[in-house]
C-alpha cells in the first residue's frame, strides 16, 4: 500500500531521517518505535506529505506521492503528536467543523459524528467544551477527527504520551478494533515497547535517524535468542560489585537502575555461580536473580546500549 524508498530529511548538516526504507501492507498494524528525537515525527510528516524529503520517495500504490499528494491524503487520517482542536468549541462542534473541511454535510456528517463519539467513548461529553477535557479525552477526540472521512490508512504519532492509563487502554483497544472490524491499516508511532508489542504485526525500530531493526515482534525478539537477559535485585549495591560484572568478559552488557542490575549474557554461561560469587566478594546481598524472556525493551538495549526512555 505504502512504501518509503531511501527517504531522507536533512536540516543543514544534520539528518533527522537518513535513508529510510519501509513498507506497509494493506490491513497491517505497523509500529515505528524509537526514543525522543529518533526521527519518527519527521518520517511521518514526509510520508503524509506535510514536509518534503531531501532525498528519496514515498510510493502509494506504487505511484510517487511527491508529484501527486492528493490520492494519498484522501485515504489517510493523521493523528498528529500535537493536539489540534478548538478549545472553545465542544467535542461535537469540533467534529462538525472538521467534517465541513472534509466537505461532509447533512445526515451523513451527523451520523458519522454519532458513530465516532461512540467509538472514542465521548458520547456523554459531546456538548462539553474541549478546554474542560482531560488530556486523554482531547487525545481521543483528536483521533476522532482523523477518522471522520473513513480513512483506509490511519497514521498515529505517539497518541498515548502524557495521558491517564484508562484513556491509553481505550486508545489501544480502539486501534485494535478499527483494524479488526474495518480492516483499517495503521502506522503506530511510539516510544513505549509494550504498546507496539501489544498492537503491531511488524515493527520498525529507529534511533538517531536510522532504522536499526525491522521484523515481526517474534523476529525482533529472535535477535536475542542466543542471549539471556538476567535481572539481579540486590540490597547494598556497590561499585565493586558493578565493576566486577562489567569486567567479566562473558557478560556482554550491564545496566544499573535503582536496586536492579540488568545484564545480557550468552545462553550457555552459568551466570548464577558467577553473580553469587561477585556478590559474596563485595558484600552485596542478593534478593533475586531471574531470567526473563526478552522483551522489545531488551532488544533496544541490546541494539543501542541505551534504555528507550532515556
Ligand atoms: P521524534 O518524533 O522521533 O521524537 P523528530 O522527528 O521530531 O523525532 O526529530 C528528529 C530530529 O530532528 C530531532 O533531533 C529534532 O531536533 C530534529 N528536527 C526536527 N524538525 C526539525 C527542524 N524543522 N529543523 C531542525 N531540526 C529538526
Ligand atoms: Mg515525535
Amino acid at each position: 500500500m505504502l512504501e518509503l524508498v531511501n527517504l531522507s530529511k536533512r536540516y543543514k548538516q544534520f539528518y533527522a531521517v537518513k535513508n529510510m526504507n519501509m513498507y506497509i501492507e494493506k490491513g497491517e498494524i505497523v509500529g515505528l518505535l524509537g526514543p525522543n528525537g529518533a526521527g519518527k515525527s519527521t518520517a511521518i510528516s514526509m510520508l503524509s506529505t506535510l514536509i518534503e524529503p531531501t532525498e528519496g520517495d514515498v510510493l502509494f500504490e506504487r505511484r510517487s506521492v511527491l508529484k501527486k499528494p492528493v490520492s494519498l491524503r484522501k485515504v489517510t487520517g493523521v493523528v498528529p503528536q500535537e493536539i489540534a482542536l478548538y478549545e472553545d468549541l465542544t467535542a461535537d462542534e469540533n467534529l462538525f467543523f472538521f467534517g465541513k473541511i472534509y466537505k461532509m454535510s447533512g445526515t451523513n456528517l451527523k451520523q458519522k459524528i454519532d458513530d465516532i463519539l461512540d467509538l472514542i467513548g465521548l458520547t456523554d461529553r459531546r456538548n462539553s467544551l474541549v478546554k474542560k477535557f482531560s488530556g486523554g479525552m482531547k487525545r481521543r477526540l483528536n483521533i476522532g477527527v482523523a477518522l471522520l472521512h473513513d480513512p483506509e490508512l490511519l497514521i498515529m504519532d505517539e497518541p498515548t504520551v502524557g495521558i491517564d492509563p484508562q484513556s491509553r487502554n481505550y486508545i489501544l483497544e480502539t486501534v485494535k478494533k478499527l483494524n479488526k472490524e474495518k480492516g483499517m491499516t495503521v502506522l503506530y508511532t511510539s516510544h513505549y515497547m509494550e504498546e507496539v508489542e501489544f498492537l503491531c504485526d511488524r515493527i520498525y525500530i529507529m534511533d538517531r535517524g536510522n532504522l536499526i531493526a525491522v521484523g515481526t515482534t517474534e523476529e525482533i525478539k529472535e535477535i536475542l535468542s542466543s542471549e539471556n537477559t538476567i535481572y539481579i535485585e540486590a540490597e547494598l549495591l556497590n561499585d565493586s560489585f558493578i565493576t566486577a560484572l562489567q569486567d567479566e568478559l562473558t557478560i556482554k552488557k550491564v545496566f544499573v537502575k535503582n536496586e536492579t542490575v540488568t545484564i545480557i549474557v550468552p545462553k550457555e554461561i552459568n551466570i548464577f555461580r558467577l553473580v553469587t560469587e561477585f556478590a559474596a566478594n563485595s558484600n552485596v546481598q542478593l534478593k533475586s536473580l531471574s531470567v526473563k524472556t526478552p522483551t522489545l525493551e531488551d532488544v533496544f538495549l541490546h541494539l543501542t546500549g541505551r534504555a528507550l526512555r532515556d
